[in-house]
């Protein structure tokens, strides 16, 4: 069992049964543990370790150079005491000791620079390895995981971590090695007055443990918290209108309260060690100055050193305050990093679903083997699915709502991997395919699309970034949607998404497509890809696409069954298993599902038409 997990439940304000715990539980996204975190640090510092070394060695002859005044004071107070003492050698001494410090400043600026330097590319290369892992993710975790906690673990942590690479780090190397370095110049001036110096350590150790023991459980705690409050906020966001439409106001503010109250709970928690911590540790700042003086004196009566030597080392021991500060400063703030490292490391942990290998697809077949697939453990899905789309082929799949159509769909465009089964296209199975490849090969287009922030051509060329104007307008033409775009300010330069103009769902159901027809991969999945444009309209786009479409591999899912009816072939779909498979007629003259469901559907639809 690592620290953390021990921690969790020693000593830990947050029960069981508290909000915090629980949310931290479900987490989908994992969080690495203190092993792997030390690992991964001492890795990146033995990357980087010519500008560590420039660092340290930059910071030492700052710090070396500014152990000499005192060292000279003292002289200077022995040579008075010893009546040796001339203006002239107290001149030379002076004069030492100012060169010293303009030493100990100029080395001091360039090991700030330094030290800076080697934050900002440590900081470079974190953030890069962070947005490799999370471009890594299964798109199917991301959707399972909710924006909140990937939101939060890029902001909140990344900004942490920020905050430790930048300053932290440099800053509690550089305190640790004026501490280092003035507790060897004590010893140097006597080593006697060491003992004063390391009463220091027990207190302060003791006090480190106890924090260190327990800080970093609390403080993954406070970002779990906080990416709850993020998720909520954002779902709130997101589903404003739901929200409104079903007067979920107080509800929201309720689990918004909650939310805030567990993360009240959780910063508490770390408000209580720090504000132990701190004051034990800083208490603990004047015991070697304090027993210097006083073990000291004594020391200078017994004749075991001369009041020279005390006053060096009464100077150095209060030129260890600030540094031993500045450490346990930092600790705190390293403390922090370290849990916004394991929740950014704990992203790069979960487990790849693609293994992309060199086979190559020896043609453009799309089959689904015995495909299953669940999301909780017991409750098949999908059930021994086997399905097997000829190149050019137009499938359209039917059937009652929860059937498992939009899976199958997903399946067979390789977003999520069966767990059971294959899907390949042309022998390989999808997941074993580079995502470029295989997006090149099989797009699909849901009911969920989104219109990004930027001109409604960026928008369109996303998916062919060297289509010009007019492959852009017949794509547009081909979904019908050439008219109103070409109404909008600026045409194909009007801003859109967030801020700009913003489209209906239809519109960005228009564009999803039209981002197809330019991506131009063999085999589309559509899957209900028309369905919020109204039924006229959808049906007049579903021919004009189907004309650009002709020879393109097509699988349809949808409810309304026109799309059947113009298929060259047509799936039944229920509870998980293929119903019935075959050209519309055979199947309504059958007499089956098929012909039952097209009976109500198409009744209903002609009682539409006569209103
Ligand atoms: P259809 O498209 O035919 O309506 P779906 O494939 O969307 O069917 O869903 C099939 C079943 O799987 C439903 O019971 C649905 O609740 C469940 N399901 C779909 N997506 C998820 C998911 N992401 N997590 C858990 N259950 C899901």
């Amino acid at each position: 069992m690592n620290e953390t997990e021990d921690t969790l439940t020693e000593d830990s304000p947050v029960t069981r049964d508290n909000p915090v715990t629980q949310n931290t539980a479900q987490r989908i996204l994992p969080v690495a543990d203190g092993r792997q975190v030390k690992a991964y640090v001492r890795e990146v510092l033995v990357t980087d370790r010519r500008e560590l070394a420039i660092v340290v060695g930059l910071y030492a002859a700052a710090t070396s150079a500014g152990l000499v005044a005192p060292r000279m004071l003292g002289d200077i107070v022995t040579g008075v005491q010893h009546h040796g003492t001339t203006a002239g050698s107290i001149e030379v001494l002076a004069a030492i000791i100012a060169l010293s410090l303009v030493a100990a400043s100029i080395l001091t600026r360039y090991g700030a620079l330094a030290g800076a330097r080697f934050g900002e590319s440590l900081l470079a290369r974190l953030r890069e390895d962070f947005v490799d892992r999370v471009l890594r993710l299964p798109l199917s975790v991301v959707e399972r995981a909710g924006s909140g906690d990937l939101l939060s673990r890029s902001s909140r942590d990344v900004a942490a971590l920020s905050q430790s690479a930048r300053y932290a780090l440099p800053a509690t190397l550089t305190a640790a090695l004026s501490v280092a370095l003035t507790l060897g110049a004590v010893a140097l001036d006597s080593p006697l007055l060491l003992v004063p110096c390391l009463i220091v350590v027990p207190p302060v150790w003791l006090a480190s443990r106890w924090y260190l023991r327990r800080a970093t459980a609390g403080y993954l705690r406070e970002n779990a918290a906080w990416a709850e409050i993020t998720e909520s906020l954002a779902e709130t966001t997101e589903g404003a209108r739901t929200v409104e439409a079903l007067r979920l106001g107080p509800a929201r503010r309720r689990r918004a309260d909650a939310d805030l109250a567990g993360s009240y709970a959780a910063e508490r928690y770390t408000l209580r060690l720090r504000s132990v911590f701190l004051p034990a540790a800083e208490a603990s700042y004047v015991l070697p100055l304090a027993g210097t003086l006083a073990f000291g004196g004594y020391a200078c009566l017994r004749g075991w050193c001369t009041v020279g030597q005390v006053t060096a080392g009464a100077l150095y021991a209060a030129a260890l305050v600030r540094p031993m500060d500045e450490l346990i400063q930092w600790l705190n703030q390293l403390q922090t990093g370290n849990a916004a490292l394991a929740r950014l490391l704990g992203i790069g942990q979960v487990a790849a679903d693609r293994e992309p290998g060199g086979d190559r697809p020896r043609d453009e077949q799309l089959l689904a083997d015995q495909v299953r697939h669940s999301y909780r453990p017991g409750r098949d899905v999908l059930r021994s699915v086997s399905l097997r789309v000829r190149p050019g082929e137009r499938i359209a799949i039917v059937g009652p709502s929860g059937a498992g159509k939009s899976t199958l769909g997903r399946l067979l465009a390789g977003i999520t991997a069966p767990a059971g089964g294959r899907v390949t296209v042309g022998g390989v199975e999808l997941t074993r395919l580079p995502l470029e490849d295989l997006r090149g090969r099989i797009a699909l287009v849901s009911q969920e699309h989104h219109i990004f922030r930027g001109t409604l051509r960026e928008n369109l060329t996303l998916a062919a970034l060297d289509a010009g104007d007019a492959e852009v307008l017949a794509a547009l033409t081909a979904v019908e949607a050439s008219g109103w775009a070409q109404a909008l300010p600026g045409g194909l330069d009007c801003i859109v998404g967030s801020g700009g103009v913003a489209l209906s769902s239809a519109q960005a159901q228009q564009v999803a497509l039209a981002r197809l027809i330019l991506a131009d991969p063999h085999t589309l999945i559509l899957d209900e890809a028309t369905s919020l444009l109204d039924p006229r309209s959808a049906r007049r786009l579903e021919r004009s696409l189907a004309a650009v479409l002709d020879g393109r591999t097509v699988v349809s899912i949808a409810h309304r069954l026109h799309v059947g009816h113009d298929a060259d072939r047509v799936i039944v779909l229920e509870d998980g298993e293929i119903r019935e498979s075959g050209p519309h007629r055979e199947l309504v003259r059958a007499g089956g599902a098929y012909a039952a469901l097209w009976e109500s559907w198409h009744g209903a639809a002609d009682a539409v038409s006569r209103h």
